[in-house]
């Protein structure tokens, strides 16, 4: 599964024929029933090639969320469709689910969500351990990942002991320890300050950019949506808007280096 769930990125480096990694189509999720019932997603459509970062955004309570779990198969339409690399989703059993969790995709929150008085590495190492992994080859990976978000030195602090911005990117590094191809991030930035904010962000375009890693973000911040190719604006459970970002190329820097992030 793995094998075919890893086939190289093409639209990163604008090479001709984007591949489709998502496909949604008329994606409904209702929750509770009878006069409780609520319609969180309308019939979404939406389609995200190999190597898209796309922002997602929206007003509270217009789906934002509700989406995110089901593209990172936390939860399924309540009706449509959903395909991943054309592997339908909703067919997939709750086992083969979590295989595609745990081998393509990657997850950022806005409220971090490390495990307290575990270090940094343990927790990079956790999704590793869910796979069954060894403790010498979780060990390894888990470093290297700490190294690309510019933690290397840190592997034994604990959440207590680090900055907002440092636990996020502990946050990043544990989505990232999987070799993801996609990274799913809510609000990554609503509990940092602006500098923090701009330092995330650069480092998830580093990641999209130099590894290819497809994203998709919700932010309530044009600030950081206009780091993404592609902005989606949710509207009560619909697509109410998808433009393109002709010049956020231009407007970045040229290409903000891992390393260069670590020495900030
Ligand atoms: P957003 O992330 O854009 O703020 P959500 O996707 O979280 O929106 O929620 C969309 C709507 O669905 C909200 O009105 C919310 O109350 C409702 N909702 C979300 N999750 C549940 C749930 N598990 N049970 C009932 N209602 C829910
Ligand atoms: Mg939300």
């Amino acid at each position: 599964m793995s094998a075919s769930l890893h086939a190289p990125a093409q639209a990163a480096t604008g090479a001709a024929t984007p591949t489709p990694l998502i496909t949604l189509s008329g994606v409904t999720r209702v929750f509770g029933s009878g006069s409780a019932e609520f319609q969180a997603l309308r019939g979404v459509d939406l389609n995200i090639c190999e190597g898209e970062f796309v922002a997602v955004m929206g007003p509270s309570g217009s789906g934002k969320s509700s989406l995110m779990n089901i593209l990172g198969c936390l939860d399924t339409p309540s009706a449509g469709s959903y395909r991943f690399r054309g592997l339908e989703v909703q067919k997939l059993g709750r086992d083969q689910r979590a295989l595609l969790r745990r081998h393509a995709l990657g997850f950022i929150f806005q409220g971090f969500n490390l495990l307290a008085r575990t270090s940094a590495q343990e927790n990079v190492e956790l999704p590793l351990l869910y796979r069954g992994e060894m403790a010498t080859d979780r060990a390894t990976a888990a470093r290297k990942a700490l190294a690309t978000v510019g933690l290397a030195g840190w592997e034994h602090h604990t959440p207590a002991e680090l900055s907002g911005g440092q636990q996020q990117r502990v946050a990043i590094a544990r989505a990232l320890v999987t070799d993801p191809v996609l990274l799913l991030a809510d609000e990554p930035t609503g509990n940092l300050d602006t500098a923090r904010s701009q330092e995330i962000m650069e480092l998830l375009v580093s990641l999209n950019r130099e590894r290819g890693i497809t994203i998709v973000m919700v932010t309530h911040e044009p600030d950081m949506a206009a780091y993404a190719h592609r902005i989606v604006h949710m509207v009560d459970g619909r697509v109410a808007l998808d433009l393109p970002q002709l010049h956020s190329d231009e407007r970045r820097q040229p290409g903000p280096s891992s390393a260069r992030l670590a020495q900030a």
